[in-house]
């Protein structure tokens, strides 16, 4: 402990044991001078009373002498017969008392009598005592003499206390006399030392079992103070050691502090042999923003660009600040690089909003280089370096981007990137389009539907098919939007051909698992019917089993309300999924679409024949239509024909068609089943006949 702090069991004890010491001292002293008053007093009295003793037995005798003694030479009255004789009756009356000495005095203040004969003849007059007694009074004092002159000799060393007595002969008389008497009060002292010695270790005593008992309280109270102090140094040292580890702006890891976290998340991928992405970020604009405005400015401008990284990252990841404009990004437990990339492209996005600054519009420029664990370096300086090497480079190549310190990865990776900003304007660019797959009904052998089916006319990749870009759409909720184009789209065109000829037309619609789990589904396809005069019952929803998977509850209410406004539900790709058949019940679905996988090698594969017989066999039995897709070869259209299937699908009629080529196409087929039905009505005949 420090010697200039403040001690406080060590200050309790000294002082303490100074006060035990004064208080004790004191209390003895204070005994003591209440004894002897006390005895003094007392001690008077007695003297009093032997006094009036004396002077009842001896006075009236020798009156006359004592108080005509003045008139005596004073060098002959210590020979004077009265002397004599008064000093044998004293010694008689006083014998057992502890009466040492005793003088008598006239009223002249003659010393008439004294134990020690030198002093006759005396005079008292200017004694206070003396006079005190003539006045009335009686006058004690204590005194100590080494030697006195006593009735039985001299003796040594003798406390006394003596008194000046005034002599009364009778009550209301004026005073005739004075006696001096000297008590013995030797022993008596001796006494009250004696007690005073036990009042002072008494006291003693009882002071010392105070002080034992402050002392626990006191060292009770030290000990909470000490432990106060400690956990204040305690914090004191923390906050000492979060201000030596973290940015003083951001408050934000500080660059030791980002080389710790990173070596020990290094030490955790290597452990869990899992992989991290350390992404290097870097406000490329920040130096003008700074120089220009000030440093306020660009304070305010870092804690912003603080704020929106940290929206940015997931709970586990680790956000610092390297100084400058430069973070740091620690990103564990990566399941792939299209997640990193993700990731960079949100931090990217969350800076295309303006900071305001000083009134003013800023908009930040920032860059980032990514480098991985274990792909690219296994130390922390090292992949730091990489990923600040990786953070130039998206700087030259134009900012506002994320690079990849490995090439290869960084290519597919821009790709994805390049395909994700594309997409975001496909719509608005009017690059979506639709293709219409005629669907065939063979009991009225003709196309009766069509099935919408998405296209992406990409600027510079061509037409695209739905696989490339579904999942992009679905991922960047951007489904939402190009859905709601999709039904209106198809709705609009579906009662378009209606009108040129193909009266009570079908049209189907795809619905991903995310447009069912919007809100604003049912009122989508609401308002594109009613906007474009298409029957409900001439729009179909076509939803795979994992929506009717999802959430069961909400898309049964969902499918209902659909099913309530006339809209036909068709289960697509059905048999690839695993719903049960109780489960199928619950839902008002008119079709279920066999999945081409199983069309494929029906003529083939007699397990997927039969398959498909249940099929066929469970949705007749829960009054649904069956839907055949991918028919490619004859024999399949046939064998799917005897199977009692209600629709078809697939390249063998058409593959999907543009809309200018629907219409035509549409006839030409109905036209071509009309001529083959007939046919085979004929040829049936004629075998009949023959
Ligand atoms: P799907 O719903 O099963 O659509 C049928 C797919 O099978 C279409 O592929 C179609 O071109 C293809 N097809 C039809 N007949 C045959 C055939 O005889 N042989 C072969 N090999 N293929 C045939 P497409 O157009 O590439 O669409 C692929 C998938 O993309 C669709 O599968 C559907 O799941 C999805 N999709 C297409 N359009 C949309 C849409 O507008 N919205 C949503 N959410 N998904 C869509
Ligand atoms: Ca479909
Ligand atoms: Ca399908």
């Amino acid at each position: 402990m420090a010697t200039n702090s403040f001690d406080l069991t060590r200050t309790f004890s000294r002082r303490s044991l100074v006060g035990i010491l004064m208080v004790a001292v004191l209390m003895t002293w204070f005994h003591r001078w209440l004894a002897v008053d006390a005895m003094t007093q007392n001690e008077a009295q007695n003297n009093v009373q032997l006094t009036q003793v004396l002077s009842n037995t001896i006075w009236p005798r020798y009156a006359s002498f004592i108080t005509t003694a003045s008139s005596l030479p004073y060098e002959t009255l210590s020979q004077q017969g009265e002397i004599a004789s008064l000093r044998r009756e004293l010694a008689e009356k006083i014998v057992g008392l502890h009466i040492l000495k005793i003088k008598i005095y006239n009223t002249d203040g003659l010393t008439v009598f004294s134990t020690d004969p030198k002093q006759i003849g005396q005079s008292k007059l200017d004694n206070p005592g003396f006079r005190a007694a003539l006045s009335g009074q009686v006058a004690s004092e204590i005194t100590f003499k080494n030697q006195i002159d006593t009735f039985e000799g001299v003796r040594a060393d003798r406390n006394i206390i003596f008194s000046y007595i005034p002599i009364y002969p009778y009550p209301n008389s004026q005073v005739a006399g004075i006696f001096e008497v000297y008590a013995d009060v030797t022993h008596l002292l001796g006494k009250i030392r004696q007690t005073s010695y036990i009042v002072a270790l008494g006291v003693t005593f009882l002071l010392v079992i105070l002080y034992l008992f402050l002392l626990a309280v006191v060292r009770q109270a030290d000990g909470i103070i000490r432990t106060h102090k400690i956990e204040e140094r305690q914090t004191q040292n923390q906050v000492m050691q979060h201000l030596a580890r973290h940015d003083s702006l951001t408050d934000l890891p500080n660059r030791t502090h980002m080389l710790e976290r990173l070596d020990q998340a290094l030490e955790r991928a290597r452990r869990t042999n899992t992989r991290l992405a350390l992404l290097y970020f870097n406000v490329t604009r920040f130096r003008i923003i700074n120089d220009s405005l000030g440093h306020e400015a660009g304070d305010m401008v870092l804690m912003e660009a603080t704020l929106r990284l940290t929206d940015c990252i997931r709970g586990g990841d680790t956000l610092g600040r390297l100084g400058g404009d430069e973070f740091l990004v620690i990103v564990e437990n990566i399941s792939s690089v299209d997640q990193v990339a993700t990731l960079a492209q949100r931090h990217l996005a969350a800076f295309l909003e303006p900071i305001e600054v000083n009134d003013r519009q800023l908009v930040l420029t920032p860059s980032i280089g990514i480098a991985l664990f274990p792909e690219d370096a296994d130390r922390a300086e090292k992949l730091i370096e990489d990923a600040g090497a990786a953070a130039l480079k998206a700087k030259d190549q134009g900012r506002n981007r994320f690079v990849f310190y490995t090439e290869s990865l960084n290519a597919s990776s821009l790709e994805r990137l390049e395909m994700e900003t594309a997409i975001h304007n496909a719509l608005s660019n009017g690059e979506f389009l639709l293709n219409y797959q005629p669907r065939i009904s063979i009991s009225a052998q003709k196309v009766i539907g069509c099935e919408a089916l998405l296209r992406w006319q990409h600027p510079q990749k061509g037409q695209l098919s739905p696989d490339h870009f579904i999942s992009l759409l679905e991922e960047t909720d951007l489904i939402i939007p190009v859905g709601e184009w999709i039904i209106r789209e198809a709705c609009r065109q579906c009662r378009e051909w209606q009108l040129e000829g193909l009266a009570g037309l079908r049209v189907s619609v795809n619905l991903s698992l995310r447009q069912c789990q919007s809100e604003t589904l049912l009122e989508t396809v609401g308002q594109a019917l009613a906007d474009t005069g298409l029957a409900a019952s001439c729009l179909e929803l076509e939803i795979t089993e994992s929506v009717m998977a999802d959430e069961m509850q909400h898309t049964l209410t969902l499918l209902k309300q659909l099913k309530k406004k006339g809209i036909l539900l068709s289960i697509d790709d059905f048999g690839t999924g695993y719903s049960s058949l109780s489960h199928l019940m619950h839902f008002p679905v008119d079709h279920l679409k066999v999945d081409r996988a199983f069309v494929q090698d029906i003529t083939r594969n007699s397990n997927h024949a039969a398959l498909t017989d249940a099929i066929i066999a469970m949705a007749k039995s829960l009054k649904m239509g069956v839907v055949a897709e991918g028919i490619e070869e004859e024999d399949q259209l046939h064998l799917l024909e005897e199977k009692k299937c209600d629709e078809l699908q697939g390249y063998f009629f058409a593959k999907p068609l543009p809309p200018e080529r629907f219409l035509l196409e549409a006839k030409q087929i109905s036209q071509q089943l009309q001529n083959l039905s007939a046919e085979t009505r004929n040829s049936t005949e004629s075998i009949v006949m023959t």
